[in-house]
């Protein structure tokens, strides 16, 4: 193993996974589709409804706990999957949870506001705080610590997930070990296909295969950034990374790879690709996709066999990151 991956062992790691997850195929859309595709089921990471954010929090919750924090404090959209998984964590290990939530999508009613996961975070016990703004990732950090301070000053040890992106890339970290696991399992895809949000789980899983050896490409979809704007977010983790790890570059510029075919309407809204690859994906295979994140980047899959930049027969591999709680808050987008 190369000295880049086993500096990972180094980090402290709350287990919070419940075991590796299935790689499954999918026969009807391979038939459909032309490829051979199969899906890495991180929807059944195991902690209150899974999702991607278990095997990031794994890292968070290692640092927290190994600062003896009392309380995790999180920020993220009203539908955060993140914030849901990181009040289950908390719950889990005996801890306090704070979830900050955004106004991050506009014009959504009653159900975005109430259902999905912010039943879940508040049925977790999670104490709420609001942020007006949606897209300033260091002003809701520096609320988060403000109140981290509040909690201080009354004896509690607060413990902050930051968002933004000059952070040590903890979440990467993640998905570096993902990278481990599915070489374990099959090591023989063409092509991988995933969502690329904050960036953390793309370039995580990049960054393991890499520093693995395995040149497979990854195609990360764009599901609140538009592909050059993404691309730039990702060198930035890539550096960070980088440091955090104390080691040469492990990637390069060539191996970051965008695709933003699904984006419009914007973060947070169903356009019609997702649309499409939700329903495709319920209707031949009888798997339920997420509106924010999992819908983009199924639709990624058809968008790039269209594009040629998937060939006809390729062994291709979607990773499931999650989310799918927030269905329940977006059904009056998802019956339009
Ligand atoms: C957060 C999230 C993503 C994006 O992951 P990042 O690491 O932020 O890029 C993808 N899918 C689901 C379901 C998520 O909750």
């Amino acid at each position: 193993m190369s000295d880049k991956f086993s500096g990972v062992e180094g980090f402290p790691r709350a287990s919070l996974l419940s075991g590796p997850t299935p790689i499954e195929r999918l026969e009807r859309l391979s038939t459909q589709l032309g490829i051979d595709l199969s899906i890495k089921r991180d929807d059944l990471t195991g902690l209150g409804f899974g999702g991607n954010k278990v095997r990031q929090l794994e890292f968070y919750f290692g640092a927290a706990l190994e600062k003896g924090a009392d309380t995790v404090l999180i920020t993220g959209a009203v539908q955060s999957n993140y914030a849901r998984t990181a009040a289950t964590a908390a719950a889990k290990l005996g801890l306090g949870a704070v979830i900050q939530m955004e106004n991050r999508v506009h014009g959504m009613d009653e159900a975005y506001n109430t259902s999905g996961n912010v039943l879940l975070s508040r049925m977790l016990g999670a104490e709420f705080m609001h942020y007006p703004e949606g897209e300033d990732e260091a002003g809701a950090d520096l609320a988060l610590r403000r109140r981290a301070e509040e909690l201080s000053s009354e004896g509690r040890t607060p413990y902050v997930i930051p968002l933004g992106l000059n952070n040590p890339p903890l979440g990467a970290l993640g998905y570096m070990k993902a990278a481990e696991e599915i070489l374990q399992q099959d090591d023989g895809f063409d092509c991988m296909v995933v969502a690329s949000g904050s960036g953390l789980t793309h370039f995580g899983l990049l960054a393991g295969l890499r520093a693995l050896g395995c040149k497979t490409p990854v195609h990360g979809i764009c599901v609140r950034r538009n592909s050059a704007a993404q691309a730039q977010r990702l060198a930035t983790v890539g550096a960070h990374l980088d440091a955090l790890l104390d080691c040469d570059p492990i990637t390069d510029a060539s191996d970051i790879l965008t695709w933003d075919g699904a984006l419009e309407p914007g973060y947070g809204h169903i356009g019609p690709p997702a649309r499409a690859a939700i329903m495709m994906m319920a209707r031949q295979e009888g798997l339920f996709l997420d509106p924010v994140y999992t819908g983009k980047s199924f639709a990624g899959v058809p968008g790039l066999v269209k594009e040629g930049t998937i060939k006809p027969g390729e062994r291709v591999l979607f990773i499931h990151t999650g989310g799918q709680p927030a269905l329940f808050a977006y059904q009056s987008e998802l019956e339009m």
